[in-house]
């Protein structure tokens, strides 16, 4: 997958070095590109924001420079119309389901705002060229997308095959079937007075495999009853529905 970033705090982005989508990058399974955006700058101080029109506080971030920058890595994309992902608090907001469906692209651009966000004319003009698709990272409100983007490349990123080891650790993680996941525990089976639950030291599949599913209806219940609001009842055992 090839992922393109611009920011005007590119060293921002220097922690896609690192862990595992570090080695991805290595490996070639991921060409993360980052931009500076001031590169795409004319005037002497490599102005990139100026006063919103209509007043009010804050700085708003110049069209020119956005496209000047988006043009480059349209230029050097491999496909005519990549997905441009707008990251902002007005987006619709990231889900797994969101970066499974970004994890079958090829290309991805991400623009990251800052101050009070970009020009909508820089985004009205990256319409034609990209699919643009502003994102959320959640109902809160951040300085700049570059926190956003680490977010979603490293969500996306771990779903292209090869990136995480073993595959099977990403099936039976937290949203992967609409529930959260059931707790974990390692060595020792005792420690500080607590004891690991009994039936994961019974070697039994079978109830180890039933009893972490009621542990994921019991955290979801308890901690993000929207989501259970989201699953067909028909679909649950009398035990799921009660737990
Ligand atoms: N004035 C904007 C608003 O109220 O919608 C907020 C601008 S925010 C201070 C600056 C930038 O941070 C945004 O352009 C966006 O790139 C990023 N940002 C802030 N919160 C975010 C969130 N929840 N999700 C994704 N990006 C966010």
């Amino acid at each position: 997958m090839r992922i393109d970033v611009v920011s005007i705090f590119p060293e921002y982005l220097a922690a896609l070095d690192l862990s595992l989508i570090g080695k991805a990058r290595r490996q070639g399974l991921l060409d993360i590109r980052i931009h500076d955006l001031r590169e795409a700058t004319t005037d002497r101080h490599r102005t990139v924001d100026d006063t919103p029109y209509g007043g009010g506080a804050g700085m708003v971030m110049k069209p020119e420079p956005w496209a000047q920058a988006l043009g480059a890595v349209l230029a050097a994309a491999p496909d005519p119309r990549p997905t441009l992902i707008v990251p902002s608090p007005a987006g619709a907001v990231f889900t797994q389901a969101m970066a499974h469906d970004l994890a079958e692209l090829d290309h991805l651009v991400f623009a990251c705002g800052r101050y009070e966000g970009i020009d909508e004319r820089a985004i009205d003009w990256a319409r034609e060229q990209f699919d643009v698709r502003a994102v959320s990272l959640g109902d809160y409100v951040l300085n700049g997308g570059e926190v956003a983007v680490l977010a979603m490349v490293e969500a996306v990123g771990r779903l292209i095959p090869g990136v995480v080891g073993n595959p099977e650790s990403l099936v039976e993680e937290s949203h992967s079937d609409g529930l959260l996941e059931y707790p974990v525990y390692t060595k020792p089976s005792s420690w500080r007075d607590r004891d690991v639950p009994e039936v994961l030291l019974s070697g039994d599949h079978a109830r180890i495999a039933q009893w972490r599913r009621l542990e994921q209806f019991r955290r979801t219940a308890e901690r993000r009853p929207d989501l259970l609001a989201l699953l067909d009842p028909a679909t649950l055992t009398s035990a799921e529905r009660t737990a």
